[in-house]
Formats: C-alpha cells, structure tokens, sequence
C-alpha cells in the first residue's frame, strides 16, 4: 500500500505549503482521496488520474479538510461527464457542503460514516474510529495486502491511535503543536503524537497538520523523543510505500 501527501498545512495554508490536509492511499489500483483540504486537488491530479479515483472520504467538515471537494465535483460533471463516485463522509457534512452550491448533481454515491464502521472499497479495507475533536470527525485506519496505515484525522488527546489495533505499519498523526503551546485542546502536540504512536506499537511515524507558526525541526524532535524513534514529517508529494 502507498501513501502519498497531497496537502499537510495546519489548519490554513502557508507561504510554501499552501495545502492543508488530504492524502493519496493506493494498492493495486485501487486509489482513495482521503480528506480533500485546500490546495489538494490539483495536487491529487499530478499523482492519479481523475477517472481512476475509486473513492473519496471527508473525515470531517472544517474547510481545511473538506473544500477542494468542489473542485472534484466540477471536473466530474462538466470536464469529464463522471458520476457515482462514493463519497464516505459524516453524516450531515453533504448537506453542510451543499449550502454553497445548488446541488452535486449524481456526482457523488454519500456513504454516511461512524464510529466503529467498516467499508471495503476496492483492494482497500476501511474502519473508521470517532475522534476527540468538535464535528464529528473520524480517524481512518486502511488495510491492503496485510498492511495497515492508521490516519488520525483531527484529534485532541482524547482520543489517540490505541482504538485500533497495535502495530500498524504507519500511523499519519495530526502534530498541530509543541506540547509546551497549546492554544487549543482541539490538536495534539508532537509529544503527544510520539507517545500514543509509541504505545500503539507503530512501526513508522509520520507527523502532518503543523500548526504553520511552529518550527518543524521542533516539532520533529519532540515527536521522535516521545515515540522513541525517527519520525517523518508530511509534505507535499512524500511518497511512503509499506
Ligand atoms: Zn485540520
Ligand atoms: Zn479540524
């Protein structure tokens, strides 16, 4: 299974990294748009083919996950005449999104979402986990080929990567903070991200959704302490194949 960053900007985008969350996870054709953050979608587009999307999943509705979803909805209707492409999302977030638009047409097949749900979309089996954070949000866990990659989504330490099983081979963790500035108790810190990827046995860390404002060296440190060894940090187009 392949995981490619599309977008990692915290929250908003920045000089340099305008993107802000949304990942490419693959095997075998199989090719799913999870969350679709502003500036992600012509990035997807350097990485797969529109036609070849399989699926697309919205892990909750702040703008920084969900609005390049527009963008997709044009090219399918009117560039490239595709429909029916699944949609898994929170319930209620296709309504939320439809405010701005008269409607997606049959663009989208909505796959309401929640805690403990399970979907097999292609080659690529999903669970979804409800995480510490104020919409309704879920985490993803995605499994191929007896591999396993846990992504956070948005969380507060209320919630960490131990409501899925040990030993994912990666676990993508949101690291908006130093544990020493927390502005909000909405994110994790990069302490916080190491040590419940340490204690959930992850093989491979990857720290995404920095908080702009905070050095990414820092952030990098104090997520390797915590998690007891090397992490990555997310930017654009890193490829990671487990
Ligand atoms: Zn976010
Ligand atoms: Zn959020």
């Amino acid at each position: 299974m392949e995981l490619t960053v599309l977008g990692c900007s915290g929250s908003y985008g920045a000089p340099g990294n305008d993107a802000c969350s949304g990942y490419l996870m693959r095997s075998n054709g199989t090719s799913i748009w999870v969350d679709c953050g502003n500036g992600t979608f012509g990035h997807l587009q350097e990485h797969v083919k529109v036609e070849d999307l399989t699926a697309v999943v919205l892990t909750h509705g702040h703008p920084d996950h969900c609005v390049d979803i527009y963008g997709l909805h044009v090219l399918l209707r009117y560039g490239i005449g595709r429909s029916h492409v699944p949609v898994f999302a929170p319930e209620g977030l296709e309504g939320h999104l439809m405010s701005l638009v008269s409607d997606f047409g049959d663009a989208f097949d909505w796959n309401a979402i929640g805690d403990g749900d399970k979907a097999r979309v292609g080659d690529i089996d999903l669970c979804f986990s409800r995480t510490d954070h104020p919409p309704p949000t879920y985490a993803v866990e995605a499994t191929a080929g007896g591999k396993r990659i846990v992504y956070t989504a948005d969380t507060g330490p209320g919630w960490t990567v131990g409501a899925f099983a040990p030993g994912a081979d990666l676990v993508l963790s949101e690291a908006s903070y130093l544990h020493d500035h927390r502005p909000a108790p909405i994110h994790l810190s990069a302490r916080e991200a190491g040590e419940a990827a340490r204690e959930a046995q992850a093989q491979r860390l990857i720290l995404t959704h920095l908080w702009p404002q905070i050095d990414p060296a820092l952030a990098a440190e104090e997520g390797a302490e915590a998690f007891g060894g090397a992490v990555t940090l997310a930017a654009p187009h890193l490829v990671t194949v487990v």
